[in-house]
């Protein structure tokens, strides 16, 4: 007979916006059963560049507005969250830098006006010099400007590893996700032949969304994917560096962050308008030729004779939107008993949970008592995307 479970919370998908809630949803008392198909983390999550945004880029082009104060506090959760005063308890997880730059090369600090008259940064940006610049811009020959934006970058693989230990025993892999019906009403899943009943299910799936919701019958909310082909680079002159470059236009020329690798070198991780629109048109030879003209352009002291490349395309998961706006509050859409959405950052998983919690609070969705469940296969957390691409 197929086994049967009952939980409060049903999530799919565990990437950083399943696995934020579960811990959350898990701290206030709720059962919880999270499946994940593939690796925890191993979509968009282990490959972000791991930036807690304040939103500082998107006042750039003014796509910061009133609705983006979510995002404005993001930092400030996060920090307490990693010294074990937050809402969840990371200490443990690696903070990369305590701060994200904005470097503007050259004399291009017209672009900047804007950006400084914006709400959301007055108070938050002070310019660097000399010993305080990032490391990888310490060198007689650099010139340009150099903000510190109160921002931070994590190490996503230390993030998913600590919020999968703060899973407990909720976890399951599963692939195949059939709709169990009462009524006439979705009353659970069956995963992989197991019967699961919960009060509320949430789809947190990022791109994955789409193929649980057309399993479902569902064709609304409608999801948008938006490709990016980002490049790697390992070399043993390589130092830190988390910033972003700007060029003529409103977004980032390129976005780096640096990622510790197994062997002691620095991975750098570029992304930003390098990555978008014509990145995604050039061939894997042609991206890695693009990004090393940049990088001897902008910072022509390094020493790349030694480094290894590669490519990575990623799609963004989001909800479908007019124009490709980027979205800067986390997206949840409501039906009955099915939750589904999108955090649109990893830095949003907090507003995710917030706003699933708070339609749980308006609809009286409480703990109830449920069985413990078996023992249940165990997804495995993804390795870093670095290891795998240069290792
Ligand atoms: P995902 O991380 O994609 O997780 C979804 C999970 O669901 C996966 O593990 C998948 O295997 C699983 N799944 C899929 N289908 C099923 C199914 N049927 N059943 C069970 N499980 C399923 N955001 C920032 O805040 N800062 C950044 O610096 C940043 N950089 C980024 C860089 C890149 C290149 C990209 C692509 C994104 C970046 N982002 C960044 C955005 C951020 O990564 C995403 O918004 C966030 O990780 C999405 O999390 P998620 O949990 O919704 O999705």
């Amino acid at each position: 007979m197929a086994e049967s479970l009952s939980t409060d919370v049903l999530i799919l998908g565990g990437g950083i916006a399943g696995l934020w809630l579960n811990a959350r949803l898990r701290q206030q008392g709720f059962a919880t059963l999270l499946v994940e198909k593939a690796s925890l983390g191993g979509e968009q999550s282990v490959k972000s560049q791991g930036i807690i945004h304040g939103g500082a880029k998107y006042a750039l082009h003014g796509a910061l507005t009133g609705a983006s104060e979510a995002i404005a506090d993001m930092p400030r959760r996060w920090r307490e969250a990693l010294a074990g005063s937050g809402e969840l308890d990371l200490r443990g997880v690696r903070l990369l830098s305590d701060a994200h730059y904005l470097w503007s090369p050259g004399t291009l600090a017209g672009n900047l006006t804007s950006f400084f008259a914006s709400k959301a940064v007055r108070g938050r940006v002070d310019q660097v010099k000399g010993d305080a610049l990032p490391p990888a811009l310490q060198h007689p020959k650099f010139k340009g400007k150099v903000y510190r934006l109160a921002e931070l970058v994590l190490d996503v693989p230390s993030l998913i590893t600590r919020l999968a230990e703060l899973a407990g025993d909720s976890l399951l892999a599963g692939r195949e996700v059939i709709p169990l019906r009462h009524d006439g009403q979705l009353a659970g899943l069956v995963i992989d032949g197991r019967e699961v009943r919960a009060q509320r299910i949430v789809l947190s799936a990022g791109a994955g969304n789409q193929a649980l919701l057309e399993a479902l019958g569902l064709s609304q909310p409608a999801m948008q994917r938006r490709p990016l082909h980002m490049v790697m680079v390992k070399a043993p002159s390589l130092k830190p560096l988390y910033a972003h470059c700007l060029g003529g236009g409103p977004k980032p020329r390129v976005t780096v962050t640096s990622h510790p690798a197994a062997d002691g070198q620095w991975v750098w991780y570029l992304g930003g308008d390098l990555a978008e629109a014509d990145g995604v048109a050039r061939n894997e030879a042609e991206q890695i030729a693009a990004a090393e003209q940049e990088l001897r352009q902008l910072l022509p002291w390094i020493d790349l004779s030694a480094a290894q490349w590669a490519t990575l395309r990623v799609d963004r998961a989001e909800p479908a939107q007019s124009g490709l706006v980027r979205p800067d509050n986390a997206f949840l859409a409501e039906q009955d008993r099915l939750l589904v959405g999108w955090p649109t950052k990893l830095a949003l998983a907090p507003d995710f949970a917030d706003r699933v919690l708070a339609a749980f609070e308006r609809d009286g969705v409480r703990p109830a008592a449920n069985p413990p469940l078996p023992a249940l296969p165990r997804p495995t957390v993804a390795q870093p995307v670095w290891e795998e691409l240069l290792g």
